[in-house]
């Protein structure tokens, strides 16, 4: 296993890092008091071919592959996790309305995505249960060409930024399971939409919160894909998400580790910089190692999507190692800082608080190690898998 990058995707890459250098670190805890991602700067990053780039030029993006996504997600999260939330959702969602969409509406949202003009986030988690996602009780009922949405969503990352959400309803009866599941893309300016935002413990700049809807109507030609195919079709794009969540949390792992190294060179204990003593580099030794390991796995799973090659397994081990590791690593190095850095005026304290907050979303580890044991056993073996549900 070896990937290995283009000059495009270099090319790429270094563009991300120094816009993740010169506009996002400086300000990454200033953006958690505020409370939100700038549009300004989101459409900055647009311009610059930063959200997207791998969705279908017939769309409007840059027909790169998974792997270039990747890395300027990486490079993004270097510079501010949560900003990386819109490389995230614009890549996620955009290959959900690539696939799915009917082409003049994949056209007009991915259109926007790209260029920085519009935010699309995920509905799927409801007030009684993210992880058993298949049982969602939000009904959609058709009336002529369009359907009426009821019913609420429930810890939705940027509900309150975003321009539009992919929604999971049910369109079947509850006995129906995940195949009576469908998705549509709802904007959030519809009649009947409204949003509240949580009180995070962290990645206040993306905001996570209810979405309600009150007899909001969507047109039928918003369905994505077939009526019953919300499970079986539209959320394998969540294969995708997770080897990306990966990367995004190795990122937030190597800020907090290169910082640290530069410390122990100058901060002295006994006489010597605290780099002398194997009990302060150690850990630090061990934390490269794993962020190593953790990266080249997230990029293997993307490598393997661009080949076209199952990789459910890899995605899962991505989602749930990634964050893992980074909250031990970012935990160690605040550690490192001493009295330092149990304090809000240094970033690994955000770090920590905002990376962990991905050990839940996007499915938690019990979820990702159902659905590896799931792959690895057979279905027949697994009964249950969560989110990508069985049938
Ligand atoms: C930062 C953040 C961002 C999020 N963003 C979004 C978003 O944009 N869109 C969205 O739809 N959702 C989002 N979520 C919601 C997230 O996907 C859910 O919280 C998650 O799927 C878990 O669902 P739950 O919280 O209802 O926990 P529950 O499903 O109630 O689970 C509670 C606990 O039980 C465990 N558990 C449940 N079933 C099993 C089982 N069979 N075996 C072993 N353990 C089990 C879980 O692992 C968990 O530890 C986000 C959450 C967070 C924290």
């Amino acid at each position: 296993m070896s990937v290995r990058f283009t000059a495009e995707q270099r090319a790429f890459q270094e563009t991300a890092q120094r816009f993740a250098r010169e506009k996002l670190a400086p300000h990454y805890q200033a953006r958690e008091a505020s409370g939100e991602v700038d549009r300004a700067l989101v459409r900055q990053m647009g311009d610059l071919g930063l959200i997207g780039a791998d969705l279908p030029e017939e769309y409007g993006g840059l027909g790169q592959p998974s792997l270039t996504a990747g890395l300027i997600i990486e490079a993004i999260a270097y510079g501010d996790f949560n900003v990386a939330y819109v490389q995230l959702l614009g890549s996620l969602q955009g290959q959900i309305l690539a696939r799915h969409a009917a082409p003049d509406l994949a056209r007009d949202w991915i259109s926007r995505i790209v260029t920085g003009d519009a935010i699309v986030s995920v509905a799927l988690t409801e007030p009684r249960g993210g992880s058993d996602a298949g049982n969602l009780a939000l009904a959609a009922r058709r009336d002529g060409d369009r359907y009426v949405l009821n019913g609420e969503k429930s810890s939705i990352s940027m509900a309150d930024q975003a321009d539009a959400s992919i929604v999971f309803a049910r369109t079947g009866k509850p006995e129906d399971g995940p195949r009576g599941v469908s998705a549509f893309l709802v904007p959030m300016a519809s009649k009947g939409v409204t949003t509240s935002r949580f009180n995070d413990i962290g990645s206040k700049a993306v905001g996570r919160g209810s979405i309600f809807f009150d007899d909001v109507e969507v047109p039928v030609t918003h369905r994505l894909s077939g009526e019953g195919m919300g499970f079986a079709q539209v959320m394998q794009g969540f294969d995708y998400s997770r080897a990306l969540i990966g990367l995004q949390c190795a990122a937030a792992a190597q800020a907090s580790l290169d910082e640290t190294w530069q410390y122990v060179k100058e901060r002295h204990a006994f006489g010597a910089p605290i780099a002398q003593y194997q009990g302060v580099t150690f850990p630090l030794a061990e934390g490269e190692t794993m962020i190593a390991a953790l990266r080249q796995l997230c990029y293997h799973a993307l490598d393997l999507r661009d080949a076209g090659t199952p990789h459910t397994t890899e995605a899962a081990m991505c989602k749930w190692l990634g964050p893992k590791t980074a909250v031990d690593v970012i935990h160690q190095c605040l550690l490192t800082h001493g009295h330092y850095g149990w304090s809000f005026d240094l970033p690994h304290q955000q770090r920590l608080r905002d990376v962990m907050g991905l050990e839940i979303g996007d499915g938690t580890a019990q979820i990702m190690k159902l659905i590896i044991a799931r792959e690895k056993a057979g279905r027949a073996a697994v009964q249950y898998a969560g989110k990508q549900k069985p049938d």
